[in-house]
């Protein structure tokens, strides 16, 4: 469920006039409506009421200063992967005792800037990590909480590049490694053992992953208990899909039920981590068609859109829908290929699908690019990173500008022997 729909066969976010925004922005832009974001958030938020819990946004899928300060607001916490997405959290107003942190590769600058701010937990993916991170925090006179990552073996039945929790995978430790890594953690002077972790992969469209994840946690849990290694929270990532196309994931509510089976009885705070499933369909991609272009053996819609702008199709070969911002008459429809102006092959939104009969000038709506949007885009071919909005009722904001030609070139210099 969102807000995009048409009214009078003019797209519409909320009470805004699609074509009215890009008038005045200039395309190609992106565009969230803050009713669905809300609305998203607050549905995940509820299928676990009642429990204790931490809902830490995941700030990879977005983390634009709005949309950050949006769910700070609705009493959101925050899941980052660097320093700089501890640094943005920060700035949009996240309370750092709501903050987790995640990733493989934590800098020491970064699990410093982390202790000194205070955040709730490190989720820990190596041992090498862990004794880098007890080093630090005895360095600075502090105890660093932590939860190990464990990596379950269960296949998440996704995109091969974003499966996170297979045995092959570069994320979390076995469960045996785990087990080692916490006796290990236990004898250790600057760290408290606080949690354990896992995050299988991303848009899993079914709950039985989850289920398997958790059983085996749980396993762990009470195999540490005997061992006198009391676990008090339990982080399950995040990882819940959504409908790009004909996919029917799981309802909130439905995933919400698994979770909470999966840890009866246990006396331990939960901490999720949903990023997509909150942002993915809060957001569309607006672009215009420039050309039209009918080559021997197919036909191309040139947009002024790239892989710069939207990489999922061509990282993941993803669907995102496409919707023609003013419905033509007939609805009629062509096959196409709807491509980028960048100068690769895979810069494509769209391939081999009947698409809207769009026109030079017309504006399509890419649909459900909320989540890996915008913070996977790049300055590739020295495109300028896109504007991004957000609608609230009948009124819009700019929430970012698009950059401009002097941003392509700040920060670079010349040396003097040139
Ligand atoms: C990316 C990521 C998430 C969010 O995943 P979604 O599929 O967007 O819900 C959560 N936790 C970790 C550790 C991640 O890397």
């Amino acid at each position: 469920m969102h807000h995009f729909q048409y009214n009078d066969g003019r797209l519409c976010c909320e009470g805004v006039s699609i074509e009215a925004i890009a008038e005045q922005v200039g395309t190609p832009f992106y565009l969230y409506s803050h009713a669905t974001l809300t609305r998203h958030f607050q549905a995940f938020d509820q299928a676990f009421e009642g429990m204790d819990r931490m809902v830490c946004y995941s700030a990879k899928a977005n983390s634009s200063q709005a949309v950050l300060r949006l769910f700070a607001g609705l009493g959101s916490g925050l899941d980052i992967v660097s320093g700089g997405e501890l640094y943005r959290g920060l700035k949009a107003g996240f309370d750092p005792a709501t903050i987790v942190y995640s990733g493989v590769g934590k800098t020491a600058a970064e699990i410093d800037s982390a202790l000194e701010h205070g955040i709730f937990m490190l989720n820990v993916e190596s041992r090498p990590e862990l004794e880098l991170i007890n080093a630090r925090a005895g360095a600075l006179g502090r105890c660093a909480p932590v939860a190990v990552r464990v990596n379950p073996d269960v296949d998440p039945r996704t995109h091969p590049y974003i499966s996170t929790g297979l045995k092959k995978n570069k994320f979390g430790l076995s469960p045996q490694a785990a087990i080692e890594l916490y006796r290990q953690a236990r004898d250790m002077a600057h760290v408290d053992v606080k949690g354990i972790d896992c995050h299988i992969g991303s848009q899993i469209t079914e709950a039985a992953p989850f289920r398997d994840a958790l059983a085996r946690l749980r396993e762990l849990i009470e195999q540490l208990a005997r061992e006198g290694i009391a676990i008090r929270v339990v982080d399950v990532g995040g990882g819940l899909g959504i409908t790009y196309h004909d996919e029917q994931p799981p309802h909130p509510m439905d995933y919400g039920t698994a979770i909470r089976e999966g840890l009866a009885g246990l006396d331990v705070r939960l901490v999720l981590e949903p990023g997509r499933v909150i942002v993915g369909n809060a957001g569309i991609l607006v672009t215009r068609v420039l050309y039209r272009k009918d080559g021997d053996q197919k036909r191309f819609m040139v947009v002024d859109a790239g892989m710069n702008d939207l990489i999922r199709p061509s990282l993941y070969d993803a669907f995102h829908d496409l919707w023609p911002v003013r419905e033509a008459a007939g609805g009629q429809r062509i096959r196409a290929d709807v491509v980028g102006p960048i100068c690769e092959t895979g810069d494509f939104l769209s391939r081999d699908r009947d698409v809207p009969d769009a026109a030079p000038g017309d504006l399509l709506a890419v649909m459900s690019a909320g989540a890996y949007g915008f913070t996977m885009a790049s300055n590739y071919c020295s495109r300028l990173r896109l504007a991004e909005v957000m609608v609230r009722d009948d009124a819009f904001g700019v929430i970012r500008e698009r950059q401009t030609y002097a941003d392509l070139i700040h920060g670079e210099s010349i040396p003097d022997f040139l």
